[in-house]
């Protein structure tokens, strides 16, 4: 029986033309198609600097080290999240904390965000940098989360990779008009793909060249960078202490390719999600909510489990359809309930809006080739699980 996943690329014979091109060419990596695809992005999201790199990961640890985080410094971000998202303040030396969901969007919530940063202010613990994540692809409440930023002065990485296509108050989602920096990822379940693939976004000068040191070893073959004139013409610097974190040329080809089809992936996406809206309707589940102002890159569709009104327990309706080959998913298990931050001190209790998420949430197929066919057979496999 072949399994319907949560989540999947969609490669054409233009995106393969696209990768052979580059292999027959001079530059499989440090070539022109990583610029062009980095101008694309850039173009689309309206936002003057972007730097791809070779995932978002190692997009949020740049990130971090350009907003010079260190030991001793905090950062915050939402529990339900991909662990990423937190571990970039590790690799840096520096501590994590978390802010509990709305229970709408699950998105982090501005008003926990707000009773927390008083508090913190109290004892002089203010975060130095707060990651909102986009989750499913509905942009975070960010005009609240930047006010904010202005009152308690810390600064903003937007955790976009679920969100390009996405649109916040008629603006494309990437544009930093509300954050410094905004994070893509370009995993295969993710709105377009470079297979891995990641990149950073400002509007900041100061911060892009820096990321670009970062993401290259540190290493520049600017003139007016270095600290005297170049021996001659082979001379570069290494001026920093950075890593090799480069995109390829194929993956960037295969990048640039997609990126015309982004729209409409994200169109097709809606599409889907009304339609789960109609099909899924008498069934005792939360569908998601949209928030007013947000168009979402619908990465996911989240829906909750209304567990007073069902007999089967969560994991017994997820071991329901898996069985059936609904390949089902769960975004995400709270980042504070893993191990290794439980090592940390944090334990369970701590954020309730985002454990109860996590006890009844289910991610239902969702990618643009999904057919209505195969959307009916996973609705079908939901009534039987729901017993309706
Ligand atoms: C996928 C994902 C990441 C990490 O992306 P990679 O490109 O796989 O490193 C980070 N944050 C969120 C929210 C993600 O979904």
């Amino acid at each position: 029986m072949a399994v319907i996943p949560y989540g999947r690329q969609d490669i054409r014979q233009e995106d393969i033309d696209a990768v052979v091109e580059v292999l027959q060419s001079d530059f499989l990596t440090q070539g022109p198609a990583v610029p062009r695809f980095e101008q694309t992005v850039a173009d689309y999201c309206g936002v003057a600097h972007a730097l791809a790199v070779n995932s978002a990961t190692s997009a949020l640890h740049i990130a971090c080290l350009a907003l010079d985080l260190r030991e001793g410094d905090w950062l915050w971000t939402s529990p339900i999240t991909f662990v990423a998202s937190a571990n970039c303040a590790l690799y840096c030396g520096a501590n994590v904390d978390f802010v509990d969901i709305d229970p709408r969007t699950y998105n982090m919530c501005p008003v926990a965000l707000a009773r927390k940063l008083e508090q913190a202010e109290r004892v002089g613990r203010l975060p130095k940098i707060v990651v909102p994540v986009h989750l499913c692809g509905q942009p975070c409440d960010m005009a609240a989360i930047h006010d904010l930023s202005r009152r308690f002065g810390f600064r903003i990485i937007e955790d976009a990779s679920h969100a390009i296509g996405g649109r916040y108050k008629g603006e494309p989602v990437g544009n930093c008009a509300y954050s410094d920096i905004t994070v893509l990822s370009f995993h295969p379940v993710k709105i377009i793909t470079t297979a891995e693939g990641g990149m950073v976004l400002t509007n900041n000068g100061a911060l892009a060249d820096k990321m670009a040191l970062l993401r290259s070893h540190g290493i520049t073959r600017d003139a007016a960078r270095m600290t005297h004139e170049p021996d001659g013409p082979w001379y570069y610097q290494q001026i920093e202490l950075g890593f090799n974190y480069r995109l390829t040329d194929l993956q960037a080809a295969l990048g640039v390719s997609q990126m015309t089809r982004l729209d409409r992936y994200v169109h097709r996406r809606h599409e889907l999600a009304h339609r789960y809206d109609g099909l899924l309707s008498g069934l005792p589940v939360r569908l998601p909510w949209s928030f007013p102002d947000a168009y979402s890159g619908l990465h996911l569709y989240v829906v909750r489990l209304e567990l007073d009104s069902i007999k089967t327990s969560h994991a017994q309706v997820f071991g329901f359809l898996r069985e059936r080959g609904i390949g089902v998913n769960l975004h995400y298990i709270p980042v504070h309930l893993q191990p290794y931050y439980q090592r940390l001190g944090f334990h369970p209790g701590q954020f309730p809006e985002s454990e109860r998420y996590y006890a009844e949430a289910i991610s239902l197929p969702m990618y643009p080739t999904l057919t209505e066919a195969q959307q009916d057979q996973v609705v079908g496999a939901l009534h039987g699980a729901l017993q309706t």
